[in-house]
């Protein structure tokens, strides 16, 4: 079920549980400003979800609220994941779903980073 992008932060959804560790997730990054880590159900060879480590429902909330660090660190961590898996040349995608019309399910910020194979026109 789609989420509504402007709820408030919900704590425990199952992104911040994975964050705290309470739940296991395949983490392949981790560094001050976000967590990388398999999607459960992959679209993709690779397929990984980016998540900042602060409180963020959407991209449009961190977009709005985030301190430039966070943002700039964020930003830098999905770079640094998809050179670290090898996927600049061929290539690869990257998604965020925001809100209802998005297809948004989980209420935290994740951009999911497809890649390993030529992409079809969409993906999640
Ligand atoms: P959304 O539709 O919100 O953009 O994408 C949510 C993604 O989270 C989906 O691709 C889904 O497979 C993934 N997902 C949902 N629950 C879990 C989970 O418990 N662990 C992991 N690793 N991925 C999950």
């Amino acid at each position: 079920m789609p989420i509504d992008a402007t709820q408030p932060y919900d704590a425990d959804n199952i992104f911040a549980r994975i964050l705290r560790g309470e739940i296991p997730a395949k983490r392949v990054y981790e560094d001050e400003h976000a967590l990388a880590f398999h999607d459960i159900a992959p679209q993709a060879p690779v397929h990984v979800l980016v998540i900042p480590k602060g409180a963020y429902v959407s991209w449009d909330d961190f977009s709005a609220r985030a301190p430039d660090a966070e943002i700039a660190g964020f930003v830098r961590a999905v770079g640094h994941v998809a050179r670290e898996h090898g996927l600049v040349e061929p290539g690869y995608r990257l998604l965020a779903n925001i809100g209802g019309h998005g297809g948004q399910e989980v209420p935290h910020l994740h951009v999911h980073l497809f890649g390993g194979a030529p992409l079809g026109p969409m993906l999640a």
